[in-house]
């Protein structure tokens, strides 16, 4: 339940070949930590391009975030994609709502995310791929603190694959 089906060191490492091969059109991205860092303000322009990149080749995509309005809506209208705030992960509500504008079939839906908690086990709840990313940035609200602790205990190594490990 709470293993992603891949990992990657940034949204912008994310293959588009690999999703497309896995007949995958949708993404439903995260924003704090995934795509702008926490704290911060300003995307990293490799992740803008990566968005970019992938509408282009037809991906359908939809940021998901459980941070307030204001802040998702500023990034969403600099990238031109949907942004769900307030979404509640990883309850399904925000997923629910992302799946109807992308229109995609879950099994062709990726969720890419920071954290186990919210956007994996969210994504596992209704049967969507997900891929975990290493945070932007180490340090996070209290909360989350408390979620990467849980993380690390049942991710363990894990969360940083050696690559011999990895078919
Ligand atoms: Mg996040």
């Amino acid at each position: 339940m709470l293993r992603p089906d891949s990992f990657a060191d940034r949204l912008s490492g994310v293959s588009l070949d690999g999703l497309a091969a896995l007949g995958i059109r949708g993404v439903i991205v995260d924003l704090d930590n995934t795509l702008v860092g926490y704290g911060q303000e300003q995307l990293e322009p490799e992740d803008a391009a990566w968005i970019a990149a992938a509408v282009a080749r037809g991906f359908g995509i939809v940021l998901v975030s459980n941070n307030f309005t204001g802040r998702v809506d500023r990034v969403s209208r600099e990238l031109g994609v949907p942004g769900i705030s307030s979404a509640l992960k990883p309850l399904p509500y925000g997923f629910l709502r992302a799946l109807r504008l992308l229109q995609t079939p879950r099994r062709a839906t990726v969720v890419v995310g920071d954290q186990l908690f919210t956007d994996v086990l969210g994504a596992k709840f209704l049967g969507l791929h997900s891929i975990l990313t290493h945070p932007i940035v180490p340090h996070d609200w209290l909360g989350t603190k408390v979620l990467r602790l849980l993380e690390r205990i049942v991710l363990g190594r894990r969360i940083a694959p050696e690559p011999r490990e990895r078919p």
